[in-house]
């Protein structure tokens, strides 16, 4: 294991709000418990079981969204997350989130992803390169440095990317939103569009013009895809050629077969 942890690594499927804390989480909890916003005692066995079934997974990220709607809880999450990684000998990390818009509070999807790369930026525990400096998303990070920072012969650092993530319960107008805003953040280290959320809700034919557009403004493309049965859906998010897939746990041989040639790679856990 140790061994292990020292082996310079790269993350590619970081979910933001999946990378929290348990500390941080029962803290906000705690907080929310004491307005009287939610009954603690309810929701803390929710975040301390391991060993959830997919309903429960999705129980939880209801919860981790009521626990971390304000700009300021975005920002500290996201510093966390991103020295936590860094502990752990993370030195390329692609983080995914949802960019959230909750008018009661001002907070627009633009003012969520601000929130995010303010915590990017009040990382101190180790250097963050996340804005990318030229806009071509083929080359998102400068090797030669990369290779300086796994053999030790600079200060520790670690590479950040965002992907922007559309939720399964959004409509066709909010993706669109959201790819949007992937472009206009090119430059602070945005590369690609994530489809994902609970897989038992929304339509793959709801998300197709978004993501159409995204390909044709050269943002990269991964689909969480197959995580339960839907042999159309697998199918059909085959078809559109996503640069990644994650999951793939409900694929017949048929769609293996499928997958084998054309190439897509699958992250799997
Ligand atoms: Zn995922």
């Amino acid at each position: 294991m140790e061994w292990f942890a020292s082996m310079p690594k790269v993350e590619l499927h970081a979910h933001l709000n999946g990378s929290i804390r348990d500390s941080t989480l029962l803290e906000l909890a705690r907080v929310l418990g004491e307005k009287g916003v939610i009954v603690f005692t309810d929701v803390e066995h929710v975040i301390m079981k391991s060993d959830r079934s997919l309903h429960e997974v999705f129980k939880l990220f209801d919860l981790i969204h009521v626990l971390t709607t304000d700009h300021a809880t975005v920002t500290r999450i996201t510093q966390e997350v991103v020295e936590d990684f860094a502990s752990e000998n993370i030195v390329y990390l692609e983080l995914r989130t949802t960019p959230k818009r909750n008018e009661s509070i001002g907070m627009s999807k633009r003012s969520y992803m601000d929130a995010v790369v303010e915590g990017l930026r009040a990382v101190s525990a180790v250097d963050v390169d996340f804005a990318s400096r030229s806009t071509d998303v083929r080359r998102p990070v400068n090797t030669k440095n990369m290779n300086d920072a796994c053999n030790g012969t600079r200060g520790k650092k670690i590479y950040v990317r965002l992907l922007l993530s559309i939720d399964r319960r959004e409509t066709t107008e909010a993706a669109m939103e959201t790819v949007k805003l992937a472009l206009e953040m090119r430059d602070l280290g945005v590369v690609g569009i994530d489809l994902s959320g609970n897989p038992t809700k929304g339509e793959w034919t709801t998300f197709l013009p978004a993501l159409k557009f995204a390909r044709e403004q050269g943002l990269q493309i991964t689909l969480h895809c197959g995580e339960i049965p839907n042999k159309e859906e697998i199918q059909s998010m085959l078809d559109f050629l996503p640069q990644r897939i994650g999951h793939a746990c409900c694929f017949e041989e048929e769609e293996w077969r499928k997958l084998k040639s054309s190439k897509i790679p699958v992250r799997i856990s």
